[in-house]
């Protein structure tokens, strides 16, 4: 085991918050944790859900593009993992299986936005976020099902947006993309439910993370009014409903939308 997971620092898998310290590594993950995945878990949301996987004894890793996360606890690690680059998918699974054993538990979290009217809008901009939020989202899912289906269980969790549910103007790229993480999610419901393997969507509304910064804060004023519950959510009130749907306490809950918006798209 420490061997291990020298060899996976050594290749560059980098442990997050700790030294390169087998000791440290192998006290930090209990004997029969669940393999979990988050990508685009290096920040935001994504970031949440890693620690609080981590925090309930889980063996967690998050999936980095660019830069690693900053100050993740000991109990999370992280590995260069571009949803939209086949090879980094393919070499983060192989690292995984190999060091850890299957991904149990998926968190298909990485998305971005380009936002513009349709006409405005380049196709650069509408390939970017399809080929983000719902290709990579795909085949990040298609490859933790391989593992699901030897272990005969699993969870697979897609960060969807309430304007999937809603749609938004400017956002035509990024809704789509969330609305078709739903088809994706009731699909794979359908084909994986034999093996006790679940897919749900949440759908978040307006989160406080660098997404969301982006905005004004004229526009965001405006948002939070139309919001039932006045404010944006924390990025751990949607961990909370991961760590619920990935929990044994959701094993009957599969193709699931499960709204985490303050209201924001009741009845949608
Ligand atoms: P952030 O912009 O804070 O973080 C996005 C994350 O996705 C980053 O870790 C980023 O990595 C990663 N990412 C982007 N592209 C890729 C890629 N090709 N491969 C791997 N990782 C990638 O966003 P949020 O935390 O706010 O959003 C997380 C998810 O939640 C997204 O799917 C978003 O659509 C969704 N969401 C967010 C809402 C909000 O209000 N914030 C509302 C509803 C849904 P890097 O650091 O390398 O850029």
């Amino acid at each position: 085991m420490a061997q291990s997971w020298r060899k996976m620092c050594v290749a560059g898998y980098v442990p997050v918050g700790v030294e390169a310290d087998t000791v440290a590594l192998v006290r930090a993950f209990p004997d029969e944790p669940r393999v979990v995945l988050v990508t685009g878990g290096n920040r935001g949301i994504g970031a949440a859900i890693a620690d609080r996987f981590a925090q309930a004894g889980d063996r967690v890793v998050v999936g980095h593009r660019t830069n690693l996360p900053p100050n993740f606890s000991d109990r999370i690690v992280s590995i260069n993992l571009d949803v939209t680059d086949p090879r980094t998918l393919d070499e983060a699974f192989a690292v995984i299986e190999a060091e850890l054993g299957p991904v149990e538990v998926l968190v298909a979290n990485a998305g971005i936005t380009r936002d513009n009217l349709i006409l405005r809008m380049s196709d650069e901009d509408f390939d970017a976020v399809s080929d983000t939020n719902f290709g990579g989202a795909f085949k990040t899912a298609k490859r933790a099902a391989k593992g699901m289906l030897k272990l005969k269980r699993g969870k697979i969790i897609f960060i969807g947006s309430v304007v999937g549910l809603l749609g938004s103007a400017g956002q035509s790229n990024y809704a789509a993309t969330k609305s078709a993480l739903i088809g994706l999610a009731r699909s794979l419901a359908r084909e994986l439910g034999s093996r006790s393997i679940t897919a749900n969507v949440i759908a978040p509304g307006f989160v406080e993370t660098d997404m969301t910064n982006a905005l004004s804060d004229a526009r965001k004023s405006e948002i939070a009014s139309a919001i039932p519950l006045g404010r944006f959510a924390a990025p751990d009130e949607i961990a909370e409903v991961a760590y619920f749907l990935a929990s044994p306490g959701a094993n009957y809950i599969s193709g699931a939308v499960i709204p985490v918006d303050g209201g924001l798209g009741m009845g949608h």
